[in-house]
Parts: structure tokens; sequence; C-alpha cells
């Protein structure tokens, strides 16, 4: 079974190509941002969790670890790998995640970090928000979104170094070209 996290800063690429990486390894995609988006849209905790995303901080732990874990076990139910994109984004989430790996005799098989400078990725996600609907993806909230990711998220590099499952891949080439480049890391995993 392969377990991935895609990790990078927002606009690093991470849900294009931890989409196009599912569809071809057959593994489940989860996205806590989409997942939060789509209770936001409907669920009863909406108002809650769309305060926090539209001011670009964290939605609250309990909140978000008990959504990823419902989500992952139901994909382990069925014995598919996993691509946790955009989670875990905290040392708690982390910790929990790894417990949670543990309690279910569940391996991570590597974290992919997506490096692209800052300025290429604001680009990007203001472009994107022409389209993406995303209350999100607007000059203020981004600038938000970065510094939480500096502040909260980025130490996980540290955390994740420790076990050497990190492989850092450069994000700023084009789709095809990243897609490639992950496919091969991918492809070195004893299956
Ligand atoms: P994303 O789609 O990954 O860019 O996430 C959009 C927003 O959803 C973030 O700015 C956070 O407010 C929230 N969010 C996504 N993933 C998490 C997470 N793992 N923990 C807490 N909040 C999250």
């Amino acid at each position: 079974m392969t377990n991935l996290i895609f990790f990078g800063t927002p606009g690093a690429g991470k849900g294009t190509q931890a989409e196009l990486i599912s569809q071809k390894y057959n593994l489940t995609h989860l996205s806590s941002g989409h997942i939060l988006r789509q209770e936001m849209t409907s669920g009863e905790l909406g108002a809650e969790i769309k305060s926090y995303v539209d001011k670009g901080v964290l939605v609250p732990n309990e909140l978000v670890i008990a959504m990823m874990e419902k989500a992952a076990k139901a994909s382990w139910m069925n014995n598919q790998g996993v691509i946790f994109d955009g989670y875990p984004r905290n040392l708690e989430q982390a910790e929990s995640l790894e417990n949670f790996f543990k309690t279910n005799n569940l391996e991570l098989t590597a974290v992919l970090n997506l490096e692209i400078s800052e300025e290429e990725a604001k680009k990007r996600i203001l472009l994107r928000g022409q389209n993406s609907g995303r209350s999100d993806d607007n000059p203020e909230t981004v600038s938000e979104r970065f510094k939480t990711y500096h502040e909260q998220t980025k130490p996980l590099i540290d955390y994740y170094t420790a076990s050497e499952k990190i492989k850092t891949i450069d994000g700023a080439p084009d789709i095809e070209t990243v897609f490639k480049n992950i496919s091969q890391i991918i492809d070195q995993f004893p299956k």
C-alpha cells in the first residue's frame, strides 16, 4: 500500500498533482481543504469553518483531525492507499496522524514536498482566484495563509526530515513535468 503526504506552500500545486497521482496509482485523494469547503457549503459546522478559512488561519485541530481520520478509515477499509493533501498542517496533526498509522498498522510511504517560490505561488493563487470561486483566494487572505504556513506548517519539514521520509520536488515547472518527476519518485518505492 502506498500512503503519501503532499506538502508545500499554498499554491505549490499540491491539489493538482495529488489528483493526477491518485488517478495514476489508484490512491484515494484526501484533501483537507476540499473536505472543509464541502462542509462549509452543506454541513452544520459550515459557518464556523468559514470564519477560519476566510481569515487564512487553521481550522481547529479537533475538527480537522476527526474529519480526516474518518475519511482515511473509509479508504483503508477498501484497501486503498491514500494521499493526504494539505494535511497535516501543524505538529499536533502530524503527531496524531503518526499515532493513527501506528494504531492501524499502516505505514507512511513518503512526504512529497513541492517547492516553489512564494512570489510564483502567490501569482498562481491570484490567477486561480479569478475562476476558483474560493473566498480565500484574494490578496489579503493569501498573505495570511502564507503567514500561517511559515509559523505552523513549515516546521513539519524538520519533523519529517528526521524520519528521512521527505522527498523534495521542484514545483516550478509545468504540470506535466512535475507529474513526471513525482511519478519517477513513486516508481522507486517498493511495491
Ligand atoms: P487549502 O485548500 O489546502 O489551501 O486550504 C484552505 C483553507 O482550509 C486553509 O487556509 C485553512 O483555513 C483550512 N485548512 C485546510 N487544511 C487544513 C488543516 N489540515 N488544518 C487546519 N485547517 C486547514
